[in-house]
This record gives C-alpha cells, structure tokens and sequence, in this order.
C-alpha cells in the first residue's frame, strides 16, 4: 500500500435525534478524558507513570459503569480518547526532560474538547461517498446514517477518520491513501456480476459470455490450520508444565508472527483480485450478502461430494467464511473509488440460484445439485448460473432508467433480465 495520504473535510448533516446522540457521544468521550487525565495527575504525583495499556485496559469496567456508553461509544472511539491523551503525556515528558516546567495536559470543557477518532474504515464508522467522490453518506457507530457534503479531488482508499465538534457543526476528517487515485479501467471493462461462494470464492459472469472462477486461496487457510495444531500442542505442553515459561513465551510470539503473516498475504490476495475486477467490469451486480446466504453457500460446498472444504475442522471452514465478506466490502469500495456502478439485488425477491437465467423459470434446487439444467435448454454450473442471473438483473436495471439509451456493448442476447426484475 503507498505511503501517500491526502485528507479530505465532510460537513455531516444529522438530523435532530442524530444531533443529540453525537453531543451525547461528545459528552460522554469528554467526561472519559477528563477521567484519564485526573487518574494520570494523580498517579504523576505519587511518582507512578501510567501507561496507554493500562487506561485502554480500564475501558471495560468504565463502558459497564457509564449510563448511555454501551451501544453509543465505540471502542475505538475511546481508544482514540486515550490515545490523544497520552501523546499530550509525551509531549509533557519531554518538555520536563528538556528542563522547561510544562503545564499538564488540561482538563477540557463540552466548547474545549474536539471529539475522536476512528482507527480503521468500517470499524466504527463507514463512509458511502457517492461516484466521483462529490457528498455521499457516513454512518457513525451508535448514530446511524447520515449525509455527509464534501467534494474529494484525489479519492483513495479511506484509512482513518475523526469527526469533531466546533460552532458551525460537525466535521468528519477523513484520511485516504492515495495510491488507488491511479487505478483506472481498462479500455475493454465490460459489465459483469459475482455469487459468492465458499470454496470457489466468487464465479465472475461477464457480458462476453464468459466465465471466471475465483478460488479461495486454500493453502494459506491450511496454513493457518497446521498453526493452530502448533499452538494446541504448545499449550498442551504448557499445561504439562513440560517447557520453560521462557521457552513457552518465545514460541508463543514466534507463532503470532506467523500468524500475522498468514492473514497479510490472504488480505493481499483479496485486494489484488479485487482491485483487477474494479479495473476490468465496467458495472457490477451481486446479491446482497445476508448471513444466512453465508452459511448455505458454506453447507452446500460441505455437503456437494468430492468439494468438501473443511469437515476435518470448523476452524478452516471459519477462515476462509470471512473471506466472502472481506471480499465484498473490498470489492464495494474499489468499484466506488472506480466510479465504477455497485447493484446488489434482493436475493428474495430475486432468487439468482433458483432461477433460469434465460428463460426466467424459478425451480428451487437443492444444495447438492451444482449444476442448472433448465428445460428451456440452458446448462450451465449452478454458480454460474446465479451469476448470470444477477449479471441480467443488474444490466436491466441500469437500462430501466433510460429507456432511450441503446444498449451497452456485450449486452447479453435477449432481455431477460428485464422480466426477471418485473417479475421479482
Ligand atoms: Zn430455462
């Protein structure tokens, strides 16, 4: 990921109950500074320094105590409090150090006290900026959504945020990297949609007629698995108290580098498929992802003969279910940094994996079953087809809006799609 961030200012636009959950919000990350700060003073005076670590380790016991903080403040919201109070602390020391007579960090008034952060794009807050990156939407923890205006000249890849308070209202600051800024289309992107699966991640239908199937990356989930067997062993030992605490700790740490590890190049994977599918579809449709379809697609890859992907453990099959969610919301931000046109059907109303995509016919088929034989004539894997099916769907949606507007290159014989999304 390139080093270069760039940050962007968002004027947010709560509505009235909004507006008093993040003065509440405001209210309550005050009150949790001014507590740190007094219990560093006062530990300052006893000749005891506090640490970060021990504040954010109190944070349990202070969200069960404070009325309103559970499902207002996030946890990294308060980190983020904590955090700025401590980099203050810092900044306190080395004044001393340096033989000046600082003052301590001050207490902070509702008008004095700017507001928080946030440490990661989803965590806590999520940002929907509409294509172009001109306004869009942000939906704060505890908060809920609301429009955000704003216009960014390098859009990018939203790493970090912090909203603040001051008399004209609130800001959300965002800071973006600004490598995806050069990511561009292909000349040839054409419109394609995803199903989303578990051992074959994603089947790609393209408006060419053609077929991809992204696998997961399976070797690095056993990878992940073999770790995990590392780990029950040493612990094993640990219990048997037949290895040193010495040993035990250096074990220990030297598996959580390589667990690190693991999780860092099956992020990569995810990124670099899903940057080249931002840059080769020039639309993309999907079905909305509910747990539930998380959890069939996962029984049904379990229980389809020869494609079985993790009855020996749960573990591995819970790795890699996190992937199609991972992939989705990676794949959503790079097509809207893209400028790129993100359809999620209605998986209900749509039902891509029961209906034909050609001839429109809806036949409910059982898991086991991968592929689609229709009686119209239309064979085709049973991902395949779904993906089809959502590919119709959404290039139909996109012409509903402009009848008038002749029909893209490598639109898909016939128009089935269009029945498909009246009929749903
Ligand atoms: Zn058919």
């Amino acid at each position: 990921m390139s080093t270069a961030t760039r940050s962007i200012s968002f004027r947010l636009y709560p509505d009235k109950r909004q507006q008093a959950l993040l003065d509440r919000k405001h209210a309550v990350l005050k009150d949790l500074w001014n507590a740190a700060l007094e219990e560093r003073i006062g530990a300052w005076r006893r000749g005891v320094r506090i640490r970060l670590s021990y504040q954010e380790k109190a944070l349990k016991t202070v969200r069960a105590e404070v009325d309103g903080w559970r499902g207002l403040v996030h946890t990294h919201e308060a980190q983020t409090v904590l955090k700025r109070l401590e980099l203050a602390f810092q900044a306190f020391f080395r004044r001393l150090r340096e033989g000046q007579t600082p003052g301590f960090p001050r207490f902070r008034s509702a008008d004095r006290f700017r507001g928080w952060s946030y440490k990661e794009h989803g965590n806590g807050f999520k940002v929907e900026p509409r294509p172009g990156w001109r306004h869009g939407f942000v939906t704060l923890f505890g908060v809920g959504r609301m429009r955000m205006r704003g216009i960014a000249r390098t859009p990018g890849q939203i790493l970090k945020g912090d909203v603040s308070r001051d008399a004209r209202g609130w800001t959300l600051n965002l800071v973006v990297g600004t490598e995806c800024a050069e990511r561009e289309h292909d000349p040839d992107a054409q419109p394609g949609a995803f199903d989303l699966g578990v051992e074959t991640l994603a089947t790609v239908a393209y408006a060419d007629g053609s077929f991809e199937r992204v696998e997961n990356p399976r070797h690095l989930a056993e990878e992940a698995e073999a770790l995990w067997a590392e780990q029950s062993k040493l612990s094993a030992l640990a219990r048997a108290r037949k290895i040193s605490k010495r040993a035990l700790k250096k074990a220990r740490k030297e598996m959580a580098r390589r667990h690190a590890k693991v999780a860092a190049r099956r992020k990569d994977f995810l990124h670099k498929t899903t940057a080249r599918l931002a840059r080769v579809l020039s639309l993309i449709g999907t079905e909305t992802l509910a747990v539930r379809n998380l959890t069939r697609s996962a029984r049904g890859t379990v229980e389809a003969p020869g494609r079985n992907v993790a009855q020996k453990a749960g573990l591995n099959r819970s790795i890699l279910d996190t992937a199609p969610a991972t992939f989705l919301n990676m794949l959503r931000y790079k097509a809207e940094e893209a400028g790129t046109e993100f359809l999620e059907a209605d998986t209900r109303r749509l039902k891509p994996s029961q209906r034909c995509p050609d001839c429109d016919a809806v036949r409910k088929k059982p898991l086991s079953v991968r592929t689609h034989d229709c009686a119209c004539g239309c064979r085709l894997g049973r991902d395949e087809a779904a993906a089809l099916v959502l590919l119709r769907w959404a290039m139909a949606e996109v012409a509903s809006r402009d009848p008038d507007a002749p029909p893209r290159d490598g639109h898909p014989a016939g128009t089935v799609g269009v029945s498909a999304a009246q009929a749903a």
